[in-house]
């Protein structure tokens, strides 16, 4: 890490600028695969801080019922807590209606200020589809993109010029919320694929089960 952070508050200590990365998913629920995820980009960009963002209501994933919102928000919160560079924000879940990341990027460029360098983390997949998304272009202008690949996967980022994202080479953990609340409901575990307080919280709260 080149550049120093001083304390918990991210307050910069040295002349350039934050660099700021954001994690954003519906997180339901976060897993490890989000958190190496997260740890990577860090490690590789020299990220002072990851936000993750869960998300209010997806306008992509409006078929289906996610868990309360403060349900994802506190998991997240527990899932993060133990990292210091790690945090959770509510920014998104608080703003009512469907979420889009250019109100969040909006949000968050006024929040950090111009100096900041913010990088949103996504799957490759998910940034493959940039131009489906609400104002693309001016979400460019906010924010660079940095796209998690698999090693042997290709991906096609037809929509981007190449200066506006980076490609990152994640480790490949197969686990998916999806696979996790089938999991649940089906009684199986889900201990090592999530947090352990992220699994006592989805006991405790009765989460997945139907
Ligand atoms: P679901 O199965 O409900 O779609 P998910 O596991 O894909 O959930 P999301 O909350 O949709 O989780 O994903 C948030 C972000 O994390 C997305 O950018 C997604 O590409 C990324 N992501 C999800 N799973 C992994 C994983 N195993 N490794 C790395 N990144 C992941
Ligand atoms: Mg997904």
């Amino acid at each position: 890490m080149s550049e120093q952070v001083s304390g918990h508050s991210g307050v910069r200590a040295g002349p350039s600028a934050r660099r700021i990365g954001v994690m954003g998913g519906t997180f339901d629920p976060v897993h490890h695969g989000h958190l190496a995820a997260a740890n990577e980009a860090g490690h590789a960009f020299g990220l002072d801080e990851v936000v993750f963002v869960p998300a209010g209501q997806p306008w992509q994933k409006s078929e289906r019922k996610l868990a309360a919102a403060e349900d994802r928000y506190l998991m997240t919160a527990i899932a993060t807590a133990s990292n210091p560079r790690f945090s959770v924000s509510r920014i998104e879940i608080d703003r009512p209606g469907d979420t889009y990341s250019i109100d969040t990027a909006r949000a968050l460029r006024s929040a950090f200020g111009a100096d900041a360098e913010i990088f949103f983390i996504v799957g490759a997949d998910a940034l493959s589809r940039l131009d489906t998304w609400r104002d693309p272009q001016e979400l460019l202008t906010l924010v660079r993109f940095i796209g998690l690949t698999r090693r042997g996967h290709q991906i096609a980022v037809n929509s981007l010029d190449a200066g506006q994202f980076s490609l990152l080479e994640m480790p490949a953990l197969e686990i998916s919320s999806t696979v996790l609340r089938a999991r649940v409901k089906a009684g199986l575990p889900i201990s090592y694929l999530v947090p352990e307080g992220v699994v006592q919280y989805i006991a405790k709260r009765g989460l997945y089960r139907d």
